[in-house]
């Protein structure tokens, strides 16, 4: 098949998440089953290094929007690990910012561009996918802008559209005056009359209703967003649509996250020889200045610091279980102030305990999967998670809470059938997540079960060479 990968993030490109994983990730192993794929993305200010090479691949154009004609080109990247081409859009008007997103006020233009793009090089260059894979708000115009404002070009006559939504919490909502910069003022009467008429435009709402599927990113996220706790409002939309609603768990790029072969971290090992894991302990807690004892667990975190990560937990819990057990602490992260100040005030109270690194590091993470014990993410929803199941990989249990992906890959540890990977609670109040810790520390403290539990996570597959079949599913079923 021909496929069209449209996303806002694609790593080691341009990524705050998961969505930059994903888009790196699904792609190759599309490739890898033989499809010809290509990668749509920004060309933002970070994407473009010193270091790396790009090709001009397409003159100068222009796509008028609101009346405003953006000019642009594009440039092409060669994913690492695969022949699978990256194109980026190149209009330094709405792109060569020092952010991904942001919060201007042309925010709603910078991602109605990217799908118009995507459209007009395929014109450009005559390349007919059969699939275009559109990824969270930002490419969700798309499938209605190629139902009305290409429909007249052949060359699009057997694609179809599949949307993945990987957060339901971030919509792209705008007031309805955007509508000209939509480029869809003339398909108006397809958007969604009710919101309309209350002046509001709602991008990921416009996928949900004119994509020809739909994917989440696990299953019980799948389920979740079908109901209204966790639909954000999209929920009555996506149950009308359960037909071609999908939920496929996310994998995890073995290249990347792999204890045996990772070259980020300084020691590798294996679930049959833990011995590297060790050494990482050691250099982790050098690289954070906390002293090293053996014996002691570390429980890492590497997260956007952000409402959803469910870190108002921590407010009560962790003061009292740092001040009463031997347990140091480390984390990676930044994003909300409260998150920040919480991790900062806890490093100055517990110096031989607590070290926080705020800020954005790959290196920094992959060593704190390697190098810490135990990994907490209390996340209040999460679609589907990576870290967790890095975490698996690398033999740190996670602790989480019982909610979307987490749901679907941790499970807690049961001394008696010896069964279980983790530790997940199923109510996110304090006691649940004090709960949690609780039993991982009693856990920590019988070596021959915590060794089981380890072996456990880290015998699982999460390749992604496991899940691009229910992809390919989806894409034949729409075909
Ligand atoms: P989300 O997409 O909601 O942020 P995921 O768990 O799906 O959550 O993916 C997070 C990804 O971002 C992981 O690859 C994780 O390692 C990475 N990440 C998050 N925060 C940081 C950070 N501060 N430094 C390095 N990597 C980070």
């Amino acid at each position: 098949m021909r496929i069209l990968f449209v996303s806002s993030e694609v790593a080691p490109f341009a990524k705050t998440g998961g969505l930059g994983d994903v888009s790196a990730a699904l792609p190759r192993a599309l490739r890898a089953e033989g499809h010809d794929v290509l990668i749509v993305a920004p060309f933002y200010q970070r994407v473009r290094t010193p270091e790396r090479r790009f090709e001009r691949v397409l003159p100068e154009t222009e796509v008028v929007l609101g009346g405003r004609s953006l000019r642009f080109s594009v440039v092409a990247a060669r994913l690492p690990d695969s022949d699978v081409t990256v194109l980026f859009v190149d209009c330094p008007a709405l792109y060569d910012r020092p952010g991904i997103y942001t919060q201007d006020p042309d925010e709603h233009l910078r991602f109605s561009l990217l799908g118009w793009a995507a459209l007009k090089l395929c014109q450009y260059t005559q390349w007919a996918p059969d699939i275009v894979h559109c990824n969270d708000w930002q490419t969700s115009l798309l499938p209605l802008t190629l139902k009305t404002m290409f429909a007249w070009d052949r060359l699009f006559d057997r694609t179809r559209t599949v949307l993945t939504i990987h957060n339901i919490g971030h919509q792209g909502a705008f007031p309805s005056s955007v509508l000209p910069d939509t480029g869809l003022a003339d398909a108006a009467h397809h958007l969604h009359q009710d919101q309309l008429r209350d002046g509001r435009i709602n991008y990921l709402l416009t996928g949900i209703l004119y994509a020809n599927a739909i994917t989440t990113v696990s299953p019980t996220y799948a389920r979740e967003i079908q109901t209204t706790e966790h639909g954000v409002g999209m929920d009555g939309f996506l149950r009308a649509r359960r037909s071609v609603l999908f939920g496929i768990l996310n994998g995890i790029d073995d290249a990347e996250w792999n204890p045996a072969r990772d070259g980020r971290v300084p020691f590798r090992y294996s679930r049959d020889d833990l011995s590297g894991k060790a050494l990482c302990g050691q250099r982790l807690a050098e690289t954070m200045k906390l002293p090293h004892r053996p014996g002691v667990p570390v429980i890492g975190i590497v997260s956007r610091l952000a409402w959803q990560k469910g870190f108002d937990l921590c407010f009560d819990v962790l003061p009292p279980l740092l001040a009463r057990r031997d347990v140091q602490l480390v984390v990676l992260g930044s994003g909300e102030g409260r998150y920040e100040e919480l991790f900062s005030r806890l490093a100055r109270q517990f110096p031989r305990k607590v070290a926080f690194h705020k800020g954005f590091s790959e290196p920094l993470a992959h060593l704190i999967e390697a190098g810490s014990d135990m990994f907490l993410m209390p996340s209040r929803y999460e679609p589907c998670g990576l870290n967790q199941l890095y975490s698996l990989a690398y033999g740190t249990p996670p602790i989480v809470h019982r909610t979307g992906g987490l749901a679907d890959t941790v499970h807690t540890w049961n001394p008696t059938t010896r069964k279980g990977n983790g530790f997940a609670f199923d109510h996110f109040d304090a006691s649940g997540l004090a709960w949690a810790l609780g039993y991982a520390l009693e856990t920590w403290g019988k070596p021959a079960e915590w060794r089981a539990m380890q072996y456990n996570g880290m015998s699982e597959d999460f390749s992604w060479k496991r899940r691009v079949g229910a992809y390919e599913d989806v894409y034949r079923g729409v075909l």
